[in-house]
């Protein structure tokens, strides 16, 4: 019966009310771009572009990166695509745009932070975003991985803008931007939510420790407190807050999500349907309610069980 409910409900992701939140996929490459398109979906909320830098010895030329996010684009043509410029380090590691071993790869120079000593990859990789936005009449928006502050939002929106970015963004990932989120709005067009890392850092938990998987829980009542923050922030400053991490995928979650003012959910494609069956039981005020009862708990398993009750 459930899959019957589930199969009932196309389009378009929206409350029982009718109110809008947009259900998309997390792409990494031109074969997933073109099996998100032949699903119903909104568009694409994080194509990640790592899989272009790693395992060879240099960065993709300009003309190389141009083909590939071109491939990308003219599928989803039409549709909403957000991409991540280069998110080296850490978990995803990237040799030549990263310094020699640190002690701490999570917490040095990764994500946004390589462009510090290699501008010249920021640079070529949004200029190759442009051309192929020109090449396949699309309009991408574009944002940065790992931002701490306000400041390296304006630098980063600074300089997309100048190679002719139109909706240019960063990722909410690292708890000093999410406190800060009115200000970092402030520099940026929308914002978008990495729960995977604002869990681990939020925690001081390695992400990829499973033996540390119950501090990483999304329902954590701490990260639930930066994610209302962010979406505060997003609807004072009448600018998009979306969730790109693992969170958006849970469809009880994606009530409490819409419930607190996110409007777009980012996810495995997979996972699309069972959230969209979710949002279309129940109201935007009823998700207000379960996410005000989320926040009110004291741990993440209460948090589940107080929203699993409504
Ligand atoms: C995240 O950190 O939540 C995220 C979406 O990015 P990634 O998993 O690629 O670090
Ligand atoms: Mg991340």
């Amino acid at each position: 019966a459930a899959r019957v409910a589930r199969a009932a409900v196309r389009g378009p992701g929206r409350t029982a009310d009718g109110h809008p939140i947009a259900l998309l996929a997390n792409v990494g490459g031109p074969a997933d771009a073109v099996s998100a398109a032949a699903l119903d979906l909104e568009g694409v909320g994080l194509f990640r572009t790592e899989f272009l830098f790693l395992d060879r010895a240099e960065a993709p030329s300009m003309e190389e990166q141009r083909r590939v996010y071109r491939r990308v684009l003219e599928p989803l043509a039409g549709r909403k695509v957000v991409v991540r410029t280069l998110d080296a380090g850490a978990d995803k590691p990237v040799p030549y745009a990263c310094p020699d071993p640190e002690d701490n790869p999570a917490l040095g120079v990764r994500g946004l932070r390589t462009s510090w000593r290699r501008p010249e990859l920021l640079h070529d990789q949004l200029e190759a975003l442009a051309l192929a936005a020109g090449d396949t009449g699309t309009s991408p928006w574009v944002m940065a991985p790992m931002v701490a502050t306000a400041a390296e939002a304006a630098d980063f929106a600074e300089v997309a803008r100048s190679h002719g970015i139109a909706k240019v963004g960063v990722m909410i990932e690292v708890p000093a931007a999410a406190l800060r989120a009115a200000s970092v709005l402030a520099a940026v067009d929308f914002v978008s939510l990495g729960t995977n890392d604002l869990a681990q850092y939020t925690f001081a938990a390695d992400r990829q420790l499973g033996e540390l998987a119950a501090l990483l829980d999304p329902w954590q009542p701490a990260l639930l407190d930066l994610i209302a923050a962010t979406a505060r922030a997003g609807q004072e400053a009448g600018k998009p807050v979306g969730v790109c991490g693992e969170a958006a995928s849970d469809p009880l979650l994606a009530l409490v999500l819409a419930g607190l003012g996110i409007e777009s959910l980012s996810m495995a494609a997979v996972s699309v349907p069972d959230v969209r069956a979710a949002l279309a039981e129940r109201t935007i005020e009823q998700c207000r309610e379960i996410a005000a009862a989320a926040l009110a708990a004291e741990s993440a398993v209460e948090a589940r069980e107080a929203a699993a009750r409504f």
